[in-house]
């Protein structure tokens, strides 16, 4: 009988093929050519086959909507390097679990990488605990065979991940450090906590010449990265990201909001327009707000001068990104500090004067536009992997999954489950 190829397994012939159509059962008998060497389970040493065999059941890729398993004898034997009583090594069975083969096992990954691990569970009619088990497992192979890809431009950016802490933990350990590749727009590596450590260990993983390959490093505005940059990355540029220089602007324009609000008086109709539903108005840009809310303001203004004066301050800013060059950006930056000084407004003149002391990264920017936008939108993907429940108790786990989704962890740059 002709067997077709897709039923040939190495060093096996393929002698039987029966169905239990009621059971959606099935089964692929093989037999083993006793020629073929006989390799310890364990060491992969040449053992001889003298220890008797055992009949296995593998699990295989489903036929026709049919569980499938291929029906063997499996050969025992003493190996003399593990000095123990060995079962023979099977090339075509998972390192994940001796029950599946390696293609099924392969194509189990391949669809936690797309889909949460409880419906690929349902969908297999396999068990949640065993199915996660085999997706960490395989992405933890994945890891140990990893390399990091050489990256020039690099962005580094803070995720949170859970909320509770564990003993001796503080709040730096809730986070990842995600380092993303910004040419490739890829995350090449996550490391636990957003301390100077965590992207220390990057630097130190890729080694010193790839470092010194490093051109930019956009980073958010925490001490511990740049100070890293500073040690490892001798010819990098460090760029703060406008993201989160645009969050702490924020946030001093609406604490000024909140001042003027309290100074405002009691019970009068201009405090009743400055807090509530109103408050996030004030960071709006004005060609964004609508016609109510810009009618609204407008009688703020009236009320007050100072709410004005925020809003130019606040305007100026929204256009100090656009500036061509770093003495255009200076020019808007120290206009908007002399509003400031000039309206009283502490939060803001606070904000001015920090960032004053920071010109010399904050200038970068103009150099090296390093647009926020992946890390922002790595961010969402990292959310959406946390909300599917993907097993984030487990740290290690969650990791890969942002190695597995984001990065190169994947079937679509591993294509082969027989390279790992
Ligand atoms: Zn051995």
């Amino acid at each position: 009988m002709m067997i077709p190829r897709i039923f040939r397994f190495a060093n096996y012939e393929t002698v039987d093929f029966k169905e239990y159509l009621s059971k959606n059962k099935i089964e692929i008998h093989l037999k083993r050519n006793m020629h073929a060497r006989f390799l310890c389970g364990h060491c992969k040493s040449r053992i001889k086959p003298d220890k008797g065999c055992y009949k296995v059941e593998v699990q295989h890729l489903p036929l026709f909507n049919n569980h499938c398993y291929l029906v063997f004898r499996k050969y025992k034997g003493h190996c003399s390097s593990c000095k123990k009583t060995r079962s023979e090594h099977i090339n075509f069975i998972s390192k994940e679990t001796p029950h599946k083969t390696k293609d099924y096992s392969w194509w189990v990954g391949r669809l936690c990488e797309i889909s949460p691990v409880s419906r690929v569970a349902e969908a297999l009619d396999e068990s949640a605990s065993s199915t996660w088990r085999l997706d960490y497992s395989r992405m933890k192979r994945m890891l140990s065979n990893y390399k990091i890809p050489k990256a020039t431009r690099i962005c580094v950016d803070e995720v949170y991940t859970r909320r509770k802490k564990e003993k001796g933990e503080t709040r730096d350990d809730l986070f990842f450090t995600i380092i993303c590749d910004l040419d490739t727009r890829r995350v090449i590596w996550v490391s636990y906590s957003r301390r100077k450590e965590a992207l220390d260990e990057f630097f130190l993983i890729i080694g010193k010449k790839a470092c010194e390959k490093i051109t930019v490093v956009a980073t958010d505005m925490h001490d511990g990265y740049g100070a890293s940059v500073r040690q490892y990355c001798p010819q990098a540029t460090l760029v703060w990201d406008r993201f989160h220089i645009m969050q702490q602007f924020d946030d001093a324009v609406n604490e000024t909001r909140k001042q003027l609000h309290e100074e405002a008086q009691k019970g009068s109709e201009e405090q009743r327009l400055t807090r509530g539903k109103f408050r996030f108005m004030f960071l709006k840009k004005s060609s964004r707000r609508s016609s109510i809310e810009r009618q609204h303001i407008e009688s703020v203004f009236e009320e007050n001068k100072q709410f004005l004066k925020l809003e130019l301050v606040k305007e100026r800013m929204h256009s100090f990104f656009n500036a061509r060059t770093a003495e255009d950006a200076y020019e808007i930056f120290d206009e908007i500090g002399g509003w400031a000084w000039q309206s009283d407004l502490v939060p803001l003149m606070r904000w001015h004067e920090f960032m004053s002391k920071k010109w010399s990264i904050l200038k970068n920017y103009f150099e090296h536009r390093v647009t926020s936008g992946l890390a922002e939108g790595m961010n969402h993907v990292i959310k959406t992997l946390k909300r599917k429940g993907f097993g984030y108790r487990n740290m290690h786990y969650f990791k890969l999954k942002i190695l597995q989704t984001c990065g190169y962890l994947n079937s679509r740059y591993i294509t082969d489950p027989y390279m790992l």
